[in-house]
């Protein structure tokens, strides 16, 4: 039976046209979209009124929270401007040209070109054409397989959802392609055996990857991917001296590392990079997201020299250089991305971030003892709070409880969203984010978990 309230008028518009992303098709129609309609800072509000702060930024993107004026106006003057144009065939736009320096600038290793996409999606999915394309230049055709990892997020087309390592995202496509090997996620909590320190753990990681890599023949991988903090997959915050341990083995192996960004860059992890927060030294890396402050679609691949140089060469002998997206490095969006790293910098927003940590820190150390709460783990102004049904075995719910998505319902029903990833509620607010507005955001978590915990024992479910 079908205890919801009745549909709203927009809601039932919604089911009759929209195929919802990463929904569960099937039940949808009891419960009906929660149709947003507008936001102002931290807080966003639903077609009946409803406020709610954003704990997730979006999907991890609204930096600058909603309403941002500034950004409004740096919009309405490029869409006045030139509301439309591209860099093929050797054209140029300065809002591209502004961005690129500006990304240049801030990059954590020597970039030195930048190649636009509209989403993160298509970076990495860049990313991986460029590592062909690059591996073929330099005369080894054979060196081709991306190795990822089990829980990484890289996103959704064909390509980037291979490199996905998330079951949701490969069953039912007939994924992961080849080319693609996925090594183990850095999760000490789920995947640390007993007795093992987390040193230990990183020590067989490394081993596991080595071994990967012999098994599969070096000169058959171009490169690794990853993300500083895996976001998508969990908040998974590798151990200390994870990447200080694996990345001598790729470079042993002739293998350099793609560094997402698309979720840990522009402040989220307290420096420009998660990759300075995280230690790791990569040689490409993808950005989107924060980089608009997801005010408008963006996406950015960063290049060193040597393959910039690789690809003049290859173009010396093959032709043009065939890639590009229509609305890679649109005006609307590099105008945004670059008044979003203004006001980042004005807002001296590292500053900012760094002063929230212990705010946020003290808030999950408190949801970590709560009875339903296996482990709440975070970096930066990220986190994720894993829910089980026994805290001393680690023992998670039944799948088909599905208790971490009724968490996500009831903090919503408590004014605040938070993104169910399986059973794990991410948080992940937006950077502006006042240390009140934080806390009010932590006790509406706290709310909603005290609620989850009542309606796990009230209904028995394990
Ligand atoms: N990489 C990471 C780390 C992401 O979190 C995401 C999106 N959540 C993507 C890539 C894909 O980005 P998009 O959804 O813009 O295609």
């Amino acid at each position: 039976m079908n205890s919801n309230p009745p549909l709203t008028n927009v809601q039932a518009r919604d089911l009759d046209a929209i195929l919802h992303p990463y929904t569960p098709l099937h039940t949808l129609p009891q419960t009906g979209a929660t149709v947003i309609d507008h936001g102002k800072g931290v807080y966003v509000y639903d077609t009946q009124g409803n406020e709610y702060i954003e704990g997730m930024s979006g999907l991890w993107c609204a930096g600058l929270g909603f309403g941002n004026e500034e950004m409004v106006e740096a919009a309405t003057q490029q869409m006045r401007s030139l509301p439309y144009y591209h860099l093929f065939g050797g054209m140029g736009i300065e809002p591209a040209i502004e961005l690129a320096e500006k990304l240049k600038e801030l990059a954590p290793v020597p970039i030195s070109k930048v190649f636009f996409t509209s989403s993160g999606s298509e970076a990495n999915d860049t990313q991986v054409k460029l590592a062909w394309y690059y591996n073929n230049a330099r005369g080894k055709p054979e060196k081709k397989k991306i190795i990822s990892r089990i829980k990484a997020y890289h996103g959704v087309t064909i390509m980037s959802a291979s490199l996905t390592g998330l079951p949701y995202n490969h069953k039912g496509f007939d994924l992961p392609i080849d080319r693609v090997v996925h090594t183990e996620c850095p999760h000490y909590y789920r995947f640390g055996q007993d007795g093992e320190s987390e040193a230990d753990f990183v020590t067989r990681l490394a081993t596991s990857l080595r071994e990967l890599i012999e098994r599969e023949g070096p000169d058959t991988i171009a490169a690794m991917i990853a993300e500083p903090v895996m976001g998508a997959g969990g908040v998974i915050v590798p151990p200390k001296g994870y990447f200080e341990a694996i990345q001598p083995i790729l470079d042993e192996y002739d293998i350099y590392l793609i560094d997402d960004e698309v979720i840990n860059g522009f402040g989220r992890t307290g420096n420009w990079w998660g990759s300075e927060t995280l230690g790791m030294t990569p040689k490409t890396i993808s950005a989107a997201k924060q980089l608009t402050s997801a005010y408008a679609p963006l996406g950015a691949v960063m290049l060193p020299e040597d393959i910039y140089q690789a690809f003049v060469d290859h173009s010396r002998q093959i032709g043009t250089f065939g890639h590009g997206f229509t609305y890679g490095g649109h005006p609307l969006g590099c105008a945004l991305g670059v008044k979003a790293i203004e006001i980042y910098q004005k807002l001296d927003i590292l500053s900012h971030v760094r002063s929230l940590i212990p705010v946020f820190e003290a808030r999950m150390k408190k949801i970590a003892d709560h009875p339903i709460v296996g482990e709440a783990r975070y970096c930066g102004l990220m986190g994720g709070v894993e829910l089980v049904a026994d805290k001393a075995t680690k023992q998670p719910f039944d799948a088909s409880v599905g208790i971490g998505p009724k968490a996500a319902t009831l903090a919503r029903q408590n004014g605040a969203i938070f993104r169910a990833i399986g059973d794990t509620l991410a948080v992940c607010p937006p950077m502006i984010i006042t240390a009140e507005e934080l806390n009010a955001l932590f006790d509406r978590m706290e709310k909603a978990l005290d609620d989850t915990e009542f309606l796990a024992k009230k209904d028995n479910l394990r």
